[in-house]
């Protein structure tokens, strides 16, 4: 299966052939929907044949390796295997969620701790960090977010092997999420002089696109985890 959206996230829509369509999940040869994972959700949209069409409510992984599974409105109707359909992403929900994720890279660069866990939502993020420290200043690292994204630094992905990932393990600042390996490469996220991290999420290409953000809460979940909060600030 082709996954698109992997060498290009801005890419809205794409033809593509059904090869198996169930209530459960729909799959094609090539697809624009990004699947749950790596803290960031699935995409919704809509998939459109000759005299039909369904929308997709959520898009997760399938068994196989870079299978897409397109899960179909409950009672909708369903392409026939084989058939041609356009298929189309929800584009403004696709790009804030592009939005918020890079921004929780650099986030990663402003706090500095161990990453545990972490979310993507619509128009809000968060991250776990294994940190003994309370202090966490929230009107600072609003400022550090905000001056990142006004720098408008670069974001691109970059391709290493396994072996360059083993030799390297500090490039993997998320303890909860291991970088996909086995399939001979791994695929980083670099924001120029950031951060560099495995990530086979989406990104925006340029940190001004995110727009301003700002902390919410900052939550204490237990001795040594912090939860920070972010949300855009219009
Ligand atoms: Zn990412």
């Amino acid at each position: 299966m082709e996954l698109i959206f992997r060498d290009d996230a801005y890419c809205r829509s794409c033809e593509a052939t059904v090869l198996a369509a169930g209530p459960d999940g729909i799959q094609l040869d090539r697809t624009v929907f990004y699947p749950t994972g790596g803290g960031q959700p699935g995409d919704t949209g809509v998939l459109r044949w000759s005299g039909g069409q369904t929308h997709i409510v959520d898009a997760h992984k399938g068994e196989g390796q870079d299978e897409v599974v397109h899960v179909p409105a409950e009672g909708a109707e369903l392409p026939e295997p084989g058939a041609q359909v356009a298929v189309e992403i929800d584009w403004e929900r696709r790009h804030r969620l592009m939005r918020m994720h890079t921004c929780m890279h650099l986030l990663c660069a402003v706090i500095t701790g161990d990453v545990t866990g972490g979310a993507v939502g619509d128009g809000k993020g968060r991250l776990d960090f294994n940190l003994p420290d309370t202090s966490l200043d929230k009107e600072r690292i609003t400022a550090e977010l905000n001056r990142l994204i006004a720098e408008d630094h670069e974001v691109q992905p970059r391709w290493i092997t396994d072996d360059e990932l083993a030799a390297y393990p500090q490039l993997v600042r998320t303890m909860s999420v291991k970088p996909p390996m086995g399939a001979g490469k791994v695929r980083l996220l670099e924001i120029a002089g950031v951060d560099l991290q495995p990530c086979g999420g989406t990104h925006v290409r340029r940190t001004g696109e995110i727009g301003p953000v700002r902390i919410g809460k900052i939550e204490n979940k237990g001795r040594q985890n912090r939860r920070v909060n972010i949300l855009f600030a219009e």
